[in-house]
């Protein structure tokens, strides 16, 4: 077996906790994952890396030796004592003891690199609580954080649909959101036998590298993720039929908006880049 087996059996053990399935607590135990993640997380000295859901503090180890400060947000009031216990002498740490989707994380950073000299840039890096993964990617780029990556360990489905391009299987209306902000990779799929308890789905980690400048340039952000989003609603259907049932404009208006961008009434929310939706927008 792994030593970080034996290291979290020994802390789960010593404290007499059990995973809470609610929390989505499923414990990393793969030492080959846990250093695929570090690597591909490319962490320096001079780097803050956030932390979401640091659990029993396995990665949060491995986080500490290689950046200048890592803030770990954990929601688990177990977790807190354990992780101040045994990341006492670390004077590189800091613990946050809240939900991460209520954190101010732009005040946050904003914050630690004013105090903290030496800190050039930010990374997040996590595996994350599976239930709530949509909602903290979605804040990590909506509110257009000051952050350089995001390495996450996510469920493999969820991992396709963020890195999908335009016009794959797997393409979502979160994957125009993605590539809008981040330029996205898949960095390994992990089974399910890398945790306990083990996961009923498998797992992958991806990384999102945001981009200095979002991929195109559009008006009004808000009516552009509305219309990807309504384009999305019901797959496979025509942009007409989709754009239409949503309420957003009348089929006449909408084959008008098309003809006018030099798109055909029959074409599909899936088939359009990043640039055509944007164009499209731009021309409401
Ligand atoms: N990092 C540890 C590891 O790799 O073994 C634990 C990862 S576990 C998949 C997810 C962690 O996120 C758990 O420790 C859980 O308590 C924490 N968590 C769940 N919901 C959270 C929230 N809303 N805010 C912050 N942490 C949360």
């Amino acid at each position: 077996m792994s030593t970080v087996y034996d290291e979290t059996m020994f802390i789960l053990k010593k404290y007499g906790i059990n995973a809470n399935k609610n929390l989505g607590q499923n414990f990393l135990i793969n030492d080959e994952v846990i250093e695929k993640i570090i690597d591909s997380s490319d962490i320096k000295k001079d780097d803050l890396v956030i932390e979401i859901g640091p659990g029993l503090g396995t990665l949060t180890s491995r986080l500490l030796e290689k950046a200048g400060r890592v803030i770990a947000i954990e929601l688990d009031k177990r977790m807190i004592s354990i992780l101040n216990e045994r990341f006492a002498l670390y004077n590189n740490f800091e613990l946050i003891n809240d939900d991460v989707l209520k954190v101010d994380l732009n005040k946050l950073i904003y914050n630690t690199t004013n105090s903290i000299d030496g800190i050039k840039s930010v990374k997040v890096v996590a595996n994350l609580p599976y239930y709530i993964t949509t909602p903290i990617i979605m804040k990590l780029l909506e509110e257009k954080l000051n952050i350089e990556s995001i390495t996450v360990m996510v469920q493999k489905e969820v991992g396709q649909r963020l890195t999908a391009v335009p016009g794959g299987k797997y393409t979502g209306a979160i994957s125009y959101c993605v590539n809008y902000y981040c330029i996205p990779s898949e960095i390994v799929l992990v089974p399910n036998s890398s945790f306990i308890p083990e996961p009923e789905v498998e797992s992958e980690v991806i990384k999102l590298i945001i981009r200095k400048e979002q991929a195109v340039n559009v008006n009004n952000e808000d009516l552009f993720f509305k219309f990807i989003k309504a384009s999305f609603m019901q797959r496979r259907k025509t942009l007409v039929n989709g754009i239409s049932n949503s309420g957003m404009m009348t089929k006449d208006e909408i084959t008008e908006l098309l003809k006018k961008v030099g798109l055909n009434e029959k074409t599909r929310g899936e088939t359009l880049s990043l640039e055509d939706f944007a164009n499209i927008v731009n021309n409401i």
